[in-house]
């Protein structure tokens, strides 16, 4: 049945692929994906602002190189703080610059169809700010998925059919618990316990127990070098260098991971409690899916070492870590503008369903 209709139909198809592009607007990390290339940009989500003039002078990596070395009057701004957009207009910026960079890889002039992650519990409000962002910056259709569906496809999930699929999604400003099943979140749930919130308690404990001022970015790199939830067979140290609070001067020392485990273990019990609370109130069905299937954690900060061994034996079900995954999220994007007909009715906005204007 090789008749005009196929023909015009693959047509349109080749047609709509070959400019799409998929964002994942994670609170840490902004990571673009473009077909057929794959992911094209991964960088912090962080914005340079010169306060005098309004106007931005970096994103991503250059602007947070930036931070803490630069003149007072430029500022680093997170547009996106505890999982919600918390400047909109910094965040239009952002995704206004990432959506020009990202079209340098597309090789056609035809403006793009862009399907945006974002996270779970986004307002009506913001989805329309992430809307115009990207219409504003060019692009054909805006698309939006919510990042715990989009990581649960990015793994591999089979999210469409009629069983239970669960995904904690454990990023920078929030964690996302969800529950998914028929191409919809059947329950969720969003905390603030994620990796800035541990950079934080690393921060307060140093200070408490040896005098140590030190920055965020020393912070972070200590919980990946030596975060653990479990005993490790060959302790792990490292040098931490701050400042000495009694005396103001320069200080450095030695960290191991036994600190870290100290520092992190309230926080480390809250997200192990909201999962759990997940797991405790869903139907007894899903219940029965969960336990054969189990549960996978995504995101970087579920690269914490032992921590899927950890939820495993408080909450009995297994546990997977996910591959790579700090690009979960943006993976998904990929295999859902790949399939967009297949998974089309997952979307909380579809732009390419309404009238063209
Ligand atoms: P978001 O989706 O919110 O942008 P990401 O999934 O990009 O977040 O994860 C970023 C968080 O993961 C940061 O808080 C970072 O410190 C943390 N992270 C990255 N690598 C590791 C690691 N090896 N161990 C623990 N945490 C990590
Ligand atoms: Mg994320």
């Amino acid at each position: 049945m090789a008749n005009e209709n196929t023909g015009k139909r693959s047509w349109g198809l080749r047609f709509s692929f070959r400019n799409d592009i998929g964002i994942d607007l994670g609170t840490a990390n902004t990571l673009v994906y473009v077909h057929p290339k794959g992911i094209v940009i991964d960088e912090p989500s962080v914005v340079a602002v010169n306060k005098k003039t309004g106007r931005v002078v970096a994103v991503g990596k250059k602007a947070r190189e930036m931070v803490g070395r630069t003149p007072a009057h430029i500022e680093a701004i997170n547009p996106l703080v505890d999982g919600v957009i918390s400047d909109f207009e910094i965040a239009e910026e952002m995704l206004a610059h990432l959506l020009r960079r990202a079209r340098e890889h597309t090789s056609s002039f035809i403006p793009p169809r862009v399907l945006v992650g974002v996270p779970s519990g986004i307002t009506n409000v913001e989805i329309r700010a992430v809307r115009d962002a990207a219409k504003n910056a060019g692009a054909r259709s805006v698309n939006i998925i919510e990042e715990p569906m989009a990581a649960a496809i990015g793994i591999g999930l089979p999210v469409l059919e009629a069983n239970g699929n669960m995904v904690v999604d454990i990023g920078g400003g929030t964690t996302d618990i969800a529950v998914i099943s028929l191409g919809g979140i059947v329950q969720s749930k969003n905390l603030r316990v994620a990796g800035d919130h541990l950079n934080q308690d690393i921060i307060r404990f140093l200070k408490e127990k040896y005098k140590l001022q030190i920055g965020e970015k020393t912070a972070e790199n200590i919980k990946i070098e030596l975060g653990s939830v479990v005993d490790e067979k060959k302790p792990l140290s490292a040098k931490a260098r701050g400042r000495d609070l009694v005396t103001g001067l320069p200080k450095e020392i030695e960290v191991t991971d036994s600190d870290v485990k100290e520092a992190i273990l309230v926080s480390i019990e809250k997200l192990i409690e909201a999962v759990k609370n997940v797991v405790e109130t869903m139907p007894p069905e899903v219940m029965s899916d969960i336990m054969k299937r189990g549960i996978y954690i995504t995101g970087g900060g579920a690269l914490l070492r032992g921590l899927d061994s950890v939820l495993e034996s408080f909450i009995k079900v297994p546990f997977y870590l996910t591959d790579d995954p700090l690009t979960t999220v943006a993976r998904g994007t990929g295999i859902v503008l790949n399939d967009f007909d297949r998974y089309k009715e997952i979307l909380i906005q579809n732009d390419d369903e309404q009238p063209t204007e």
